[in-house]
């Protein structure tokens, strides 16, 4: 019985995790890529580090899409549906938010995340899907960041209000709420209006609002280093949708005066606020004057991203490293052939996957380079062509490359970046093998990260709020090729972690320069270390395990988040 599942989590006090994606597993498509894996591994390294932590989502029964690609690299979409029954539980217990003064009942799926530790953290997948439901609400639920502005916001309003509710509803009482990213902002709305103030006579009626009570409550971080990335909604359309929480004037002085903007929101009703890396959070405290705005460095859940051939080595030489990833610091001992063939064996396997998928003939010896993450302008995958006669010139029968990557439905540019992408493939055939694998996904980003030799990015600064993929090929010894962003200028050491591409972070960025840049690097520094000095390269194998892993891992970052911001 579900309720008896419950009762052992309900005793005491959690922090409820709301993130509009969750992505812990290839299988259940709630995801679209970094924010929703950095949410599926932070609740994670949460459960094998025991923390007392309920997470909240949406069900997306149809996914995020599936991507089919043509010939020429023309993207379509198709739903993705997967199955909720296969893996969770539907509640019985039922919560109530209201659209143009129509009720729509909200119902929870239940999930349970399983460490190895004996920690286990439950998820609730909201869903809408109900017989009770009007047609139009039903499909509330079903795809991830599709629809229309308005289904955008109705999620919101589910996700916030109805996963606050639903959690109130199932017994729990939470003692953080930590907002992943603006989506879930109006769950503030509705806290404000839990904690009302019950006076009879006030001479401002503002003093009814216990903003202090709510802010000692929440926790956002944000992710988003553009102001005009954050979400925002007419105030019209709020006022159909948030029916009654609390009044629109009281809202305003919180999300700002013409348009209701969710990170305002989510920012003005937290004490503790955060971007997800360094220079993050440094960008961000200028986008947000008069709000002290701190960083904690993302990570990634160590277990989840390490591939087979590694996870043996670890155990071997380094046994406790899934729960103390600390121990990467002795990557050291762990013998250079070893390492090397644990290497070879994810890339065999990659290799033979790519050649099994695309008939492309690619080479188990061949200098690899990988390149996977969201097709969208500003991590401009296509840096790499800037000069493609240097590039085959470099590369001819030295250099490989295999990409992958979605870009969202309505974005033309990262569709077009795709099928430039293509037309190189085309261009580059006899001399440079490239490949793009369709539908990237968990799966197809564990296998390709970990077997490739070289993990490379190439984003416009400072748009990489953090970046987790580099964090993934650092745990299994693929050293990273990037610009200096987010993350990685606190993980480079330039020749000893991996390498940088273009000029230090403080210097503004120019695309021809860091072109020029990635192209002298790999003729005159990668290339040559990779074939003529194995022993050098396996040692940079070796330092981006001992010096990287060990510290850009999920299990750090909660630490960080339970000492900086839960318990404060
Ligand atoms: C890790 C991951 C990402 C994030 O990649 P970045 O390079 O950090 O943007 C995106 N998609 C999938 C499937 C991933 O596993």
């Amino acid at each position: 019985m579900p309720h008896d599942i419950l009762e052992r989590f309900t005793k005491e006090p959690k922090i409820a995790y709301f993130s509009m994606e969750i992505g812990l597993r290839t299988e259940i498509h709630t995801y679209s890529g970094g924010l929703g894996v950095l949410a599926g591994d932070t609740i994670k390294s949460a459960a094998d580090l025991r923390l007392p932590m309920v997470a909240v989502t949406l069900l997306a029964r149809k996914g995020y899409f599936r991507q089919e690609l043509d010939s020429h690299g023309r993207q379509t979409e198709a739903p993705d549906e997967w199955n909720p029954a296969e893996f969770m539980t539907l509640l019985p217990e039922r919560v109530g938010v209201c659209f143009e003064g129509r009720p729509v009942l909200v119902a929870a799926w239940l999930y349970l995340v399983e460490s190895a530790t004996g920690g286990t953290l439950p998820v609730f997948f909201l869903d809408t899907d109900l017989p009770e439901n009007e047609p139009q609400d039903q499909e509330l639920t079903y795809s991830l960041y599709g629809g229309d502005p308005l289904y955008r916001l109705k999620q919101e309003v589910v996700l916030g209000i109805g996963g606050t509710r639903m959690l109130e509803e199932l017994g729990f009482e939470i003692k953080k709420y930590h907002m992943n990213e603006g989506h879930s902002s109006l769950l503030t709305l509705e806290l404000l209006k839990r904690f009302k103030k019950d006076i009879e006579e006030v001479w401002d009626e503002r003093l009814v609002w216990d903003i202090d009570k709510v802010r000692s409550l929440c926790v956002f971080t944000t992710h988003t280093p553009v102001a005009a990335g954050h979400d925002k909604f007419p105030y019209e359309m709020a006022e159909k949708t948030i029916c009654g929480v609390i009044p629109l004037n009281v809202i305003k002085d919180f999300s700002g005066p013409e348009a209701l903007n969710m990170t305002m929101l989510g920012i003005n009703l937290s004490n503790y606020i955060n971007g997800v890396a360094k220079k993050h959070g440094e960008v961000s405290q200028t986008m947000f004057p008069g709000y002290e705005i701190h960083a904690i460095t993302n990570g990634v859940h160590s277990y989840t991203w390490v591939c087979e051939s590694m996870r043996r080595l670890f155990d071997k030489y380094l046994p406790g490293w899934a729960n103390e990833p600390e121990i990467f610091v002795r990557a050291g001992r762990i013998p250079d052939d070893e390492l090397w063939e644990a290497h070879m064996e994810a890339k065999r396997k990659i290799i033979d996957y790519v050649n099994r998928e695309t008939q492309s003939d690619m080479n188990h010896d061949t200098l690899t380079i990988g390149f996977a993450r969201r097709a969208t302008a500003y991590k401009r995958a296509d840096l790499l062509f800037s000069d493609i006669e240097r590039l085959a010139r470099i590369g001819e029968g030295r250099l490989q490359i295999i990409y992958a990557g979605k870009a969202h439905p309505r974005d033309e540019s990262g569709k077009q970046l795709i099928q430039r992408i293509f037309q190189m493939r085309e261009r580059l055939k006899d001399r440079v093998k490239i490949v793009f694998l369709q539908n990237y996904n968990m799966n197809i980003a564990r296998d390709l990260i970990s077997g490739v030799d070289v993990w490379l990015n190439t984003p416009l600064r400072p748009l990489e709020a953090s970046g987790t993929s580099g964090m993934k090929a650092c745990h299994n010894g693929v050293p990273n090729f990037s610009v200096l962003d987010g993350w990685w200028i606190e993980g480079h050491i330039e020749g000893i972690t991996g390498w940088s591409i273009g000029p230090s972070a403080d210097v503004s960025a120019d695309s021809a320069h860091d072109a020029d840049d990635l192209y002298h690097k790999l003729e005159t520094v990668i290339i040559p270390t990779y074939y003529n000095d194995r022993h050098g390269w396996i040692k940079i194998m070796e330092n981006a395990i001992s010096k990287n892993a060990y510290y850009f891992n999920t299990h750090r970052m909660m630490r960080l988040y339970v000492t900086e911001a839960y318990i404060r």
